[in-house]
């Protein structure tokens, strides 16, 4: 079955956005189309028109400006996992695109697709958040920057409309001396790959041995990933060792409330798995972070 009728190839934001506009909302993105094409061949409708943004130089970026890395939206998970920088300044990831997929959808599977779907599982979005990292999004009326959490509405709902806008680089805040980050997940090994829960953490330590920061994003745990905010907040100033740790990840499984999922798994275990990632991912970037030298 066809499910397009018309493919175009532009080779800049200014030309895509122009195509998207001229087919007025009956147009849309797309990128590696691992996600796109399953759904279109599920709806089994026939989009009339794919914008491919995969020679647009501009999205296929990876500069240093800073303490941050620009990132372009069109940049593959592959690329993420092979970037030098990231795998030392941005582990967690370099660690959660490393685990989307197989081989060869990490080669054609972008970044950008990968935030724009808006899936609370999506693993390199878990990691985005909680660096910290911020989106630029282009249309017809120029161009902005969100923080990455606000592009999420719902489960598979984005602020960002791609069949009229588009979400062009990220900018990637950089572990700086004393910071580092991991991610953990959990997944059912056989079937349908579906991830159970995936834990991303973020930790930078004062001179006197204390969390001065912690980030903290679950998912899927919510219809959006979600910050353990309280936990992040009852860990700062604490000391930097394994008993706050283990208490951080106690209050972690008692204020995230996670559904029961026939395709996932229970709710209790779910809430276990809560205390057990938030604990092996905070204290891995906990060790990471005390041998930093950055
Ligand atoms: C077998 C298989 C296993 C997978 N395993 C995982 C996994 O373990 N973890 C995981 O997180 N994901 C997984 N995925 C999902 C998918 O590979 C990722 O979400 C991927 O990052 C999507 O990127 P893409 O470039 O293929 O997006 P596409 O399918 O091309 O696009 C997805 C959506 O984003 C929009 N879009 C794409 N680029 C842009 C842009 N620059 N601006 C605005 N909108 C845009 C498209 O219009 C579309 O709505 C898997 C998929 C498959 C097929």
């Amino acid at each position: 079955m066809k499910l397009w009728s018309k493919y175009h190839i532009p080779t800049s934001v200014e030309e895509a956005l122009a195509l998207l506009a001229s087919y007025q909302g009956q147009a849309r993105l797309v990128a590696g189309g691992t996600d796109l094409l399953i759904e279109m061949q599920q709806a089994s409708h026939v989009l009339t028109t794919l914008i491919d943004v995969t020679k647009i130089p501009e999205l296929r970026v990876q500069e240093l400006d800073g303490d941050s890395l620009i990132l372009g939206a069109g940049v593959t998970h592959s690329q993420i996992v092979q970037n030098s920088v990231l795998q030392t300044r941005a582990t967690c990831l370099v660690e959660s695109c490393g685990v989307v997929g197989g081989p060869q959808v990490r080669n054609v599977a972008t970044i950008g697709g990968n935030v724009a779907h808006a899936l609370p599982a999506a693993d390199g979005t878990i990691s985005l958040i909680t660096l910290g990292a911020q989106a630029e999004v282009a249309s017809s009326n120029g161009r902005r920057w969100y923080d990455l959490h606000d592009l999420f509405l719902g489960a598979g709902k984005s602020l960002v409309d791609s069949t009229r806008q588009m979400i062009t680089r990220f900018r990637v805040p950089l572990s700086r001396h004393r910071e580092a980050s991991a991610f953990e997940r959990i997944m059912r090994p056989q079937g349908v790959a579906l991830p159970v829960l995936g834990c991303a953490a973020r930790v930078r330590l004062d001179d006197q041995g204390r969390f001065e920061e912690v980030s903290l994003c679950l998912a899927p745990v919510a219809p959006t990933p979600i910050r353990a905010e309280a936990v992040e907040k009852w860990l700062v100033g604490r000391p930097a060792q394994e008993a706050s740790i283990l208490e951080g990840a106690r209050l972690a499984r008692q204020t995230l409330h996670p559904r029961t999922s026939k395709y996932r798994a229970t709710a209790a275990y779910r809430e276990e798995m809560i205390e057990l990632l938030t604990r092996r991912s905070l204290s891995a970037a906990l060790e990471r972070a005390e041998g930093s030298v950055l």
